[in-house]
């Protein structure tokens, strides 16, 4: 089975898997009021992929496995190729309004990642490689959807994983047989585990030191495999009221932690084990990075352009987008935006090939700058949005259908704009509130800021690692030599 409908993405989820929300095991979670919305956001991403516009962009004829295959599953080999994978985020991306970070081409760039360097892998043995292969294999010729839980809870810092008051807190192998490793412990933050089909889990931040051996594993397992529990946050969908909660209403993914309780992850689905080594190398030599960034800064694009044409549109209703203050707040927000825009157009431009494998990989450091900026650059223009709704964000009716009821007149004539009738403004107002003042915003803006790990560290690790570090110098002592 290549190349899933939603229908069939929907229903390989009735699976018995065992989510609990709010302390009480979930079902079905395709028909779980809080998760409904979402579900059939992500079916859609699955229904785009046979849709004659899209067909070509999304999927492609994969000659390796002799199927076709999600775009994103595919190894680039031309810098063709990378730009086409861009495409086929951004129609996703638009899909959600970028609204949903952890949409399914995000872990599958990732696995094909992974995949694409078995020589790394293959340092630690030749089945362990093969695993990683077949395991990549297997999820593109299924389609399947992915989530992945990489952090140990948020415990005493000052320790390691083993030191800590409880060492059975932090996910770790416990024992094993001849048919795998027995895991027990915990990981989060798992966004979509409620809805994805598998879990991937491996180590991050990769800082392991001696003794925190048991707790470094890559491994990837059904998300109904005995013994693993998804436990959720409360959840912001405002299930119905998508006039009120245009985007919550639909977009909304479900954060979560996961519990092992004794699983058994067999052979096949173990990539690396108790490796301390191996995995403080694995996020920079797998070269992931490059791969998945260019499908967050892509996706994050088109959020910010997204946020870019509502504030246009706030500034239009309230009269005030000539006004030369404002149009400096507007083209700020340009500039943020074509910034991220430009860092995956000039990765690509820049790609270069890996001898090891020869995949066409996208600049890292055009990619980086984008995964730096990016949770700097969101809250900018979310505070825009405050800046520009000022008073009238709060202002809103309760519900548009108000705008039935015999108080609609009143209503109409205390919300109306520039040019603009009080009910579209409402309604226009009511989707910044979602971007900006709703639980729903506040996690987008978290999400922004934290979804490729602590910024402190990511830019430390571009300064320690910046390959055109040298060009600039070198022209600086030139420089200086002929003063
Ligand atoms: C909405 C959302 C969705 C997410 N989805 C996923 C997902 O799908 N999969 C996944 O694996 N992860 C996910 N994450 C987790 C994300 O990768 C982490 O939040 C991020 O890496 C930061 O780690 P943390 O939350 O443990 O914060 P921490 O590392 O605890 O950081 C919190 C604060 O403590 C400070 N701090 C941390 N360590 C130190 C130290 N040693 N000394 C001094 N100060 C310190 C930091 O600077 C920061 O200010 C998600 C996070 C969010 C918010």
């Amino acid at each position: 089975m290549a190349v899933r409908t939603g229908a069939q993405f929907i229903a390989g989820l009735r699976d018995g898997r065992e989510v609990y929300y709010n302390g009480e095991r979930v079902e079905d979670v395709t028909a779980f009021p809080q998760f409904q919305a979402s579900v059939a956001s992500l079916a859609r991403l699955y229904d785009l992929q046979h849709e004659e516009r899209y067909r070509d962009t999304l999927t492609v004829d994969c000659p390796d496995l002799g199927e076709r295959i999600g775009r994103a599953y595919e190894f680039p080999r031309t810098q063709e190729q990378l730009r086409q994978k861009r495409e086929a985020y951004r129609i996703w991306a638009e899909s959600t309004c970028g609204m949903m970070g952890r949409s399914p081409d995000f872990l599958n760039v990732m696995l094909a990642a992974l995949a694409a360097k078995r020589s790394f892998f293959a340092e630690f043995s030749a089945e362990r490689a093969d695993a990683m292969v077949n395991y990549y294999q297997h999820c593109a010729r299924q389609d399947l959807f992915l989530t992945h839980a990489l952090l140990d809870p948020q415990l005493d810092k000052g320790k390691l994983r083993h030191e800590q008051s409880d060492p059975a807190i932090c996910l770790r192998v416990v024992d094993r047989n001849s048919d795998g490793l027995i895991l027990h412990g915990i990981k989060r933050i798992a966004t979509a585990a409620p809805y994805a089909d598998e879990i991937l889990v491996w180590p991050f931040p990769p800082t392991f030191q001696p003794g925190e051996e048991p707790h470094a594993n890559v491994f990837a397992i059904p998300m109904n495999t005995k013994g693993l529990k998804t436990f959720c946050r409360p959840s912001f969908a405002h299930p119905g009221q998508r006039h009120d909660y245009p985007l919550s209403s639909q977009f909304d993914e479900m954060d979560a932690t996961v519990v092992f309780d004794h699983v058994l992850v067999p052979w096949d689905r173990v990539f690396l084990h108790e490796d301390i080594t191996l995995l403080n190398r694995m996020y920079r030599e797998t070269r992931m990075r490059e791969l998945t960034a260019h499908q967050t800064n892509t996706r994050l694009e088109v959020k910010l352009g997204f946020v870019y044409a509502v504030l246009v549109k706030m500034a239009e209703a309230a009269g005030i987008a000539a006004r030369a203050d404002i149009m400096e707040v507007l083209g700020e927000a340009v500039a943020c935006l074509e910034v991220i825009r430009s860092t995956t157009r000039s990765a690509e431009e820049q790609a270069t090939r890996d001898p090891d494998n020869g995949l066409m990989y996208p600049d890292l450091f055009a990619l980086q700058a984008g995964r730096a900026l990016g949770p700097v650059f969101y809250p900018k223009l979310v505070g825009m949005l405050r800046k520009l709704g000022g008073g009238g964000l709060i202002q809103m009716p309760v519900s548009l259908s108000e705008f039935d009821t015999s108080i609609s007149e009143d209503l109409e004539r205390s919300l109306r704009g520039s040019g603009i009738n009080g009910q579209d403004k409402a309604q226009l107002f009511k989707l910044a509130w979602d971007l900006c003042g709703t639980e729903f915003g506040a996690r987008h803006e978290l999400y922004e800021m934290n979804y490729a790990g602590e910024r402190g560290a990511l830019l430390a690790g571009i300064q320690r690692e910046y390959g055109r570090k040298q060009y600039y110098l070198d022209h600086l002592q030139q420089f200086m030599g002929r003063l």
